[in-house]
């Protein structure tokens, strides 16, 4: 497509809306606008015409604005947010008036500034960062909202993030397609922290099918949005016309999850059904490798690696490690493992309620593999840690999560 030929032929583009879904009301939430151009005698999408460098600048905004027009015309009568898509090099051009005055032109019309919501792409945070931050800063004081689009490409950009206090974190869902799950995982629970400390909500998009729209609820997605969920269409879509019955999915998921949970609960009280039956043998500290012999039978499938520590974290026996069968590594003893995350808390925890506790799945520095601990009081001054082997781990899809 030529750009010329689009921009003498505006009367030939048209916007089209993608819904966007809310986890919270299982509803449309709002749409993002996209570009359409006729020719051929089909309708062709715009983003190469927006995403190509060669293309004035000038040309992309005169486009986006005549599409803008069109679509917030079409939501005049409709309630939701407009997700609309912006370079950072298009917002510069004219320090970004044209936009702010059309918006503001629609505003007594009755169409609300914080009904838009500016999406940037966190690739663009390397052009004149500053300046990009300042404009939207003073977008953000007339109400109108930001979202970072493909967040997690890069993982350099935190800080820039952090400072642009946006509201929305776009999440490319694809990425769990392309990379390795766990190094996704990782980056998955990073976002998540930087979600939650800045007040941002997770938008998950580009899902095409129930795992996906699976583990985007289950990472904390406030929104949804991909073609499993609607296509970018002429026509503004509601709950009624999605492909997808988001409610009963949803549904589907807490079910499915309340299960997991009764599970791994279930499995950590048949533990320490069998820890208390053992304290009998307790004989104090003077026999604690003796003791450790007799849960090593005990959870010989469940663990690879066992020890006792006091309640400052010093360890009070030996490590018990399963190769053939269990062996004794005495050198351990004497190691402290306080300065661990959590580790405190969790002793502390144990002694206070008397119950055991499970770790989430971390990773194991000695094995680099995938473990979690179980840990017991045996007294309120001694503490029984019984790492879980990945291998049984991966065994019990409830262990996981
Ligand atoms: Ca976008």
């Amino acid at each position: 497509m030529d750009p010329l030929d689009i921009i003498s032929n505006l009367h030939n583009v048209r916007p089209v809306f993608q819904p966007i879904i809310s986890a919270i009301r299982h509803d449309v939430k709002g749409y993002e606008v996209l570009g359409r151009y006729y020719s051929d005698g089909e309708w062709k999408s715009l983003g190469s015409f927006f995403h190509d460098p060669d293309v004035p600048e000038e040309f992309k905004v005169e486009v986006d604005q005549y599409v803008l027009n069109l679509a917030i015309t079409e939501m005049l009568g409709h309630e939701g947010m407009l997700f609309i898509n912006r370079s950072a090099k298009q917002l510069m051009v004219n320090n970004g008036e044209d936009l702010l005055e059309m918006l503001l032109s629609f505003q007594e019309k009755g169409f609300d500034m914080d009904r838009i919501v500016i999406e940037v792409r966190e690739h663009d945070f390397d052009e004149d960062f500053e300046a990009l931050n300042h404009l939207l800063l003073y977008y953000k004081t007339y109400g109108i909202q930001i979202a970072v689009d493909h967040v997690g490409a890069k993982s350099s950009n935190i800080d820039r993030i952090r400072q642009l206090e946006p509201q929305i974190l776009k999440v490319d869902t694809m990425l769990t397609r392309n990379h390795d799950t766990q190094g996704f995982q990782d980056v998955m629970y990073s976002l998540a922290m930087l979600a939650n400390r800045i007040g941002a909500a997770l938008l998950f998009e580009n899902i095409e099918d129930d795992f996906q729209l699976h583990f985007a609820w289950k990472h904390g997605g406030r929104y949804y949005q991909g073609f499993y969920l609607g296509k970018p269409e002429f026509e503004l879509s509601s709950k009624e016309s999605l492909p997808t019955d988001i409610s009963g999915k949803i549904f589907e998921y807490i079910k499915r999850e309340k299960t997991l949970v009764e599970h791994r609960i279930g499995l950590v009280l048949s533990w320490e059904q069998k820890l208390k039956a053992l304290l009998s043998r307790w004989e104090g500290i003077k026999k604690v490798d003796r003791f450790i012999e007799h849960v090593t039978e005990e959870f010989h499938t469940e663990s690879f690696r066992m020890f006792i520590c006091n309640s400052d974290g010093q360890q009070v026996s030996s490590n018990f490690r399963k190769f053939e069968k269990w062996e004794r590594e005495p050198d351990k003893k004497g190691s402290n493992w306080a300065f661990r995350p959590y580790f405190l808390e969790n002793v502390i925890h144990m002694k206070t309620l008397k119950k055991g506790t499970l770790s989430d799945v971390y990773s194991d520095i000695e094995t680099k593999e995938l473990v979690r601990t179980f840990s017991y009081p045996l007294t309120d001054q001694y503490f029984l840690f019984i790492d879980i082997d990945y291998s049984f781990i991966f065994d019990h899809e409830y262990l996981l999560i």
